[in-house]
């Protein structure tokens, strides 16, 4: 097992840091749990990930639901990177933190009739349509909302390419049998219906077809496939000048190697060799996971044979991956454990769900106590983003840290907060 460390993410004398600011010292002025960011890190992601891509001219849009924070999008925005979004609140947050609507793809599998309207007045740059039946919705709504002056949507067909890729079951997308896109046969039928449609152009091809993969294989299947039918459809007359690659690029959670961007780049730009148009991918995952810890404190050490269980302040509704998908997080002591002797735990949270576990048989110091702190790595994806408040517990904070500076960019959600919501009933 490789550690993630990375240089923002460290121990210095026996002190976990996040670039210069020590993990005990927010714990102290932020209260556990709560999830801090390196923006050095997130940084570097975005270069490695601009330079992998820029040499190949791929465009690249952040999948936003990896990570929607304010703070996040608004640097990531001003690194001129497009968004993937998958609902309305996404286009919401996208355009508070300054994307360009032209920057915009506009993904999912069930957009409501009102988001889609919302997308169309805010004149995004592409929808990815993943069926017969929304692309008719989305041809309804053009020809109503159309004011003549606005070009024709700009719209790509998700197609599901049935490929098999090594994932976890709830992670994979792209085979037969998902709910995602649509069949290849009927894309082909599609492009040559709404060929000269007045307000919808389709213009290209999308696929994602599942997160966390380290192959690329199942990438060169897919394009492959996808190439195939973008020629039965030119053979058609149709026109095919945006392929969109998705997401999926599989980073280390302790057991991995990452498929690492310059890899995936050269892999497409192989795969779409001779393809007059634009390619483009949608990351999510590899841009913003490493770039955070969850940090909590240990409530109880319960002792129990044979393991004993660490009950932590931190639960599934802060961090559900694993209760979710039976991910797996690596754990670490805030305070290095320097003698090194380790012993097995049961990590949990408080909630009451006997799914609230976080790892199983885990080693860490031997001498760890109620009011010691440990963190999660690679807590930046598909983290924070599905806190709730089950058991009625605070929404979790999220700090955002700069050299020697972080900034509280969510506050703690409390209670109290959440019961302004209940308190005056409205009668309907
Ligand atoms: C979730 C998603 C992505 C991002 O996937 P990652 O595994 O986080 O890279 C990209 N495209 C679409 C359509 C998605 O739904």
């Amino acid at each position: 097992m490789t550690f993630p460390f990375t240089k923002n993410i460290h121990y210095q004398n026996q002190s976990l840091s996040i670039e210069g600011c020590s993990i005990e010292a927010l714990a102290l002025k932020v209260n556990t749990p709560f999830y801090v960011y390196s923006q050095a890190r997130l940084l570097d992601n975005i270069t490695a990930c601009k330079a992998a891509f820029d040499a190949h001219n791929i465009q690249i849009h952040y999948a936003v639901k990896a990570n929607c924070n304010l703070h996040i999008l608004q640097l990531i925005a001003s690194q001129g990177i497009g968004v993937d979004l998958v609902s309305g609140g996404e286009l919401y947050r996208a355009t508070k933190a300054g994307v360009q609507a032209e920057k915009m793809v506009f993904s999912g599998v069930g957009k409501s009739r009102s988001e889609l309207i919302q997308a169309i007045n805010m004149h995004i740059g592409q929808f990815n349509v993943e069926s017969a039946e929304e692309l008719a919705l989305l041809a309804t709504l053009a020809e109503d909302t159309s004011d003549n002056t606005s070009r024709k949507l700009q719209v790509a067909l998700r197609v599901n390419p049935n490929v098999v890729v090594n994932t976890h079951k709830n992670i994979t997308t792209g085979q037969k049998g998902n709910k995602f896109g649509i069949d290849m046969d009927l894309a082909l039928t599609l492009f040559e219906h709404y060929a000269n449609h007045p307000s919808i152009e389709l213009v290209g091809l999308a696929m994602h077809i599942g997160s966390q993969i380290f192959e690329v294989a199942p990438y060169r299947e897919a394009i492959q496939k996808l190439r195939l039918l973008a020629t039965k459809i030119q053979e058609k007359g149709g026109n095919v000048s945006v392929l969109d690659l998705g997401g999926g690029f599989g980073i280390n959670y302790g057991e991995n190697t990452p498929l690492d961007f310059a890899t995936i780049a050269h892999v497409i730009a192989e795969e779409t060799k001779g393809f007059r148009g634009k390619v483009a991918v949608e990351p999510g995952r590899s841009l913003v996971a490493d770039i955070g810890l969850l940090v909590s404190r240990v409530n109880y050490v319960k002792e129990s044979h044979p393991t004993p269980f660490l009950i932590l302040d931190a639960a599934m509704n802060d961090l559900m991956r694993p209760a979710l998908y039976q991910a797996s997080h690596p754990i670490k002591e805030v305070i290095q454990n320097t003698t090194s002797a380790t012993r097995s735990y049961d990590i949990v949270g408080p909630v009451c769900e006997s799914t609230d576990i976080f790892a199983s048989k885990y080693p860490l110091d031997t001498n760890i106590k109620a009011g010691d702190l440990v963190t999660f790595f690679c807590a930046g994806a598909y983290s924070a983003v599905m806190s709730n408040s089950y058991n009625s517990r605070d929404i979790v904070p999220e700090v955002f840290v700069n050299g020697q500076n972080a900034t509280l960019v969510r506050e703690r959600i409390t209670q109290e907060a959440l019961l302004q919501y209940e308190v005056n009933a409205k009668p309907l």
